[in-house]
């Protein structure tokens, strides 16, 4: 078995994963055709695998793939990321993708643990006793008013976010922007938009001009929607979830069918969630020194529902991340088939295709003939 790639003799690597096929890092394999190729990840060809190697290997490639749950598809091309680091380039259907719920229980549940650890040792630097967030507050609050709105203020002024809006110029995100910003239906194809408060400049100091400091809004739409309210809801988010909440929360994305869909209802829920509150038109200045989220906006939503955002989200971000590297692969495997197509049956002139058909008609019979021979 060959280890350099023919087109450019760099090593293809090995992996532990295929016990079948122990090069490359990167398989290709179509279970249909029967082909298996090694993709050198230096020069990102396809190099197709001899045939007398192919078949054990192609069941294993296969067996690997549906096995894993971090895998992306597009109609003919199928990405999977193994533990071990090989990954699996999948031709063919796609086999059925499921909203992996399993990432987000763990994350939401730690991130709840950290953040009743900080409130206990807020409250027991506070108070010299560990009563939770709210009381050590009022116990604070209670003994000195000023200090306790001078830390109020600066939780609610702290920069999450420095970017630039759409006109290039610096802009920042404060936590209260977070109690007013929120997503909103939309008529295009995405059907939601993320509709976000902010102040301009990257800090204070250079903006004395008080008029300058008020809050703007913009809209941001798209793939730049889907991560800034990513982020945004990771803020939102920072206390994480109990079990039951993060269950609820893949609920609600399950019931959409899936991420995409799920978000343009989320943005309808907010929508009502904030005019039906009667506090939609408070005055700038009421805005200004709100305290609590109003309801509807990033903060101001339900626990399950703020998860499900952030989950739906991720999943897109990730999905338009990998639909780039989908489109390569599709283009690299039609070239890589047509080479294939014509090398298989120089080396095998008489009936590969019907070889291969009965060897694959036999295993679908009798599956485990496939299982047996891996
Ligand atoms: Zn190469």
């Amino acid at each position: 078995m060959y280890t350099t790639c023919i087109f450019c003799h760099g090593d293809l690597g090995r992996n532990e994963a295929i016990e079948e096929f122990p090069v490359g890092r990167r398989l290709a394999f179509d279970g249909a055709r029967g082909r298996l190729w090694v993709v050198c990840r230096r020069c990102e060809r396809w190099n197709l695998s001899p045939l007398d190697t192919r078949w054990e290997a192609i069941e294993a490639c296969e067996r690997a793939f549906e096995t894993t749950r971090m895998r992306v598809a597009s109609d003919n091309i199928g990405l999977a990321k193994l533990k071990e680091g090989l990954e699996l380039v999948r031709v063919g259907d796609p086999v059925r993708q499921e909203f992996a719920a399993w990432r987000y229980g763990d994350q939401f549940g730690r991130r709840r643990k950290r953040a009743a650890l900080i409130t206990g040792a807020v409250g027991a630097a506070a108070g010299g006793v560990v009563v939770g967030g709210t009381l050590a507050g009022f116990a604070m609050g209670g003994m000195f008013p000023g200090l306790f709105q001078a830390a109020q203020a600066w939780y609610r002024d702290r920069v999450l976010l420095r970017l630039r809006d759409e006109g290039g110029d610096p802009i920042r995100i404060q936590r209260k922007h977070l109690y007013t910003s929120r997503l909103v239906p939309s008529a295009d194809a995405a059907g939601w938009d993320l509709r976000v408060d902010h102040i301009p400049g990257w800090d204070k100091w250079g903006k004395t001009n008080k008029r300058k400091n008020r809050r703007h809004t913009m809209i941001v739409h798209g793939s730049e929607a889907i991560g800034l309210a990513g982020q945004l809801m990771a803020h939102a988010n920072r206390r994480g979830g109990a079990r039951k909440a993060v269950r609820d929360a893949v609920g609600r994305i399950e019931e959409a069918g899936h991420p995409e869909a799920f978000l343009p209802v989320a943005a309808r829920h907010a929508m009502n969630d904030f005019s039906g509150s009667g506090k939609a038109d408070l005055s700038a200045k009421k805005i200004e020194g709100l305290m609590k989220p109003l309801p509807g906006t990033l903060t101001g939503l339900k626990v399950d529902m703020r998860l499900a955002i952030e989950m739906a989200t991720h999943e897109q971000a990730e999905r338009e991340a990998l639909e780039g590297e989908l489109k390569e692969l599709e283009a690299r495997w039609r070239e890589a088939e047509e080479i294939a197509r014509i090398a298989d049956s120089l080396l095998v002139p008489e009936g590969v295709d019907s070889f291969i058909a009965d060897e694959r008609e036999q295993i679908d019979e009798d599956p485990a003939r496939g299982a047996r021979a891996g």
